[in-house]
């Protein structure tokens, strides 16, 4: 255990559907929802809220947005996104990471962020998401069905335990803050929106996840960018973006209201640790080369 402050981005994790559905690790000792907003949709876009989370300003000023007129520009995307389950499975990462950045949008802010003082993984609008990304592949194959149900399921299962596997190697090393953003609730509420039972044992096996993660750290905030509607809360459009995002912690006191309000909040609770050092190498040179390791 260390004094690492570990931020665990849990795209679309519902408040409400969290509360109805007793994930007990996801709700920490001290809980709420959390405002959330919409920029160039009509609900919170993922690309756009993450690095508001990490930076603490809106998307006019951190600089990743969607295109403004989305439903005119979707059409683009649209066309990219079936090039890219049509080319070779060689050719498609490309193709996917095209739609990523058209017309000129930034995906990565130029801002400071609350990671800077240690490190952060496949989070939207602040570093490269090679997780996110390939989830997106697998998102159009099962929409296409070239991908099973099942399959699905596991590889998303997988990137949650790589991302939560990730924070608890960075604590046990001592980073002082340390984030990763985890996308499964997200694809799976899209696609389970009228079907609440197959996402609440989403849910449940990622609160498993969660309580492993929870035995692991000492300090933890779970935080959503937005939630999901769905048929179990009676939404209008279920399989839609909601705003019921939530903030989960171990830390006593206050909680952020919204989602400018974290960064400080996560910013006053990181411990420094210093400077850091250069080191030198034990093992023979030529050793090394032999293996091909230089
Ligand atoms: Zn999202």
């Amino acid at each position: 255990m260390s004094d690492t402050f570990v931020v665990l981005g849990l795209d679309a994790a519902d408040y409400d559907l969290v509360k109805k559905w007793d994930c007990e690790n996801l709700l920490l000792s001290n809980h709420n929802g959390i405002d959330t907003f919409a920029h160039s949709l009509d609900v919170p876009a993922t690309y756009e809220v993450w690095p508001t989370i990490a930076t603490g300003v809106f998307p006019d000023q951190h600089g990743v947005t969607l295109p403004s007129s989305w439903e005119k520009k979707n059409r683009g995307f649209r066309f990219l996104e079936e090039i890219g389950t049509r080319l070779p499975k060689l050719l498609k990462s490309p193709a996917i990471k095209i739609k990523h950045s058209v017309e000129g949008h930034e995906t990565k802010t130029s801002l400071d962020h609350m990671f800077n003082n240690g490190d952060v993984y496949n989070w939207p609008g602040l570093t490269s998401c090679p997780d996110w990304e390939q989830e997106g592949e697998w998102f159009s194959a099962v929409k296409n069905k070239s991908m099973s149900e099942q399959n699905f399921r596991r590889n998303h299962l997988a990137n949650a335990g790589k991302g939560i596997g990730w924070l608890s190697g960075m604590s046990q090393a001592g980073t002082p803050v340390v984030g990763a953003h985890v996308h499964i609730l997200d694809h799976m509420g899209h696609l389970y929106g009228k079907r609440p039972e197959k996402l609440e044992s989403i849910y449940n096996e990622v609160d498993e996840l969660v309580g492993w993660l929870h035995d692991q750290v000492d300090r933890l905030l779970i935080v959503s960018d937005h939630g999901m509607q769905t048929t179990a809360t009676d939404d209008p459009q279920p399989g839609v973006h909601s705003f019921r995002s939530m903030v989960s912690t171990t830390e006593k006191g206050g909680l952020p209201e919204d989602m400018t309000a974290i960064r400080e909040w996560v910013e006053s609770r990181v411990k420094n640790n210093g400077e850091e050092n250069m080191t030198e190498i034990d093992a023979p040179m030529q050793h090394l080369e032999d293996l091909g390791y230089l």
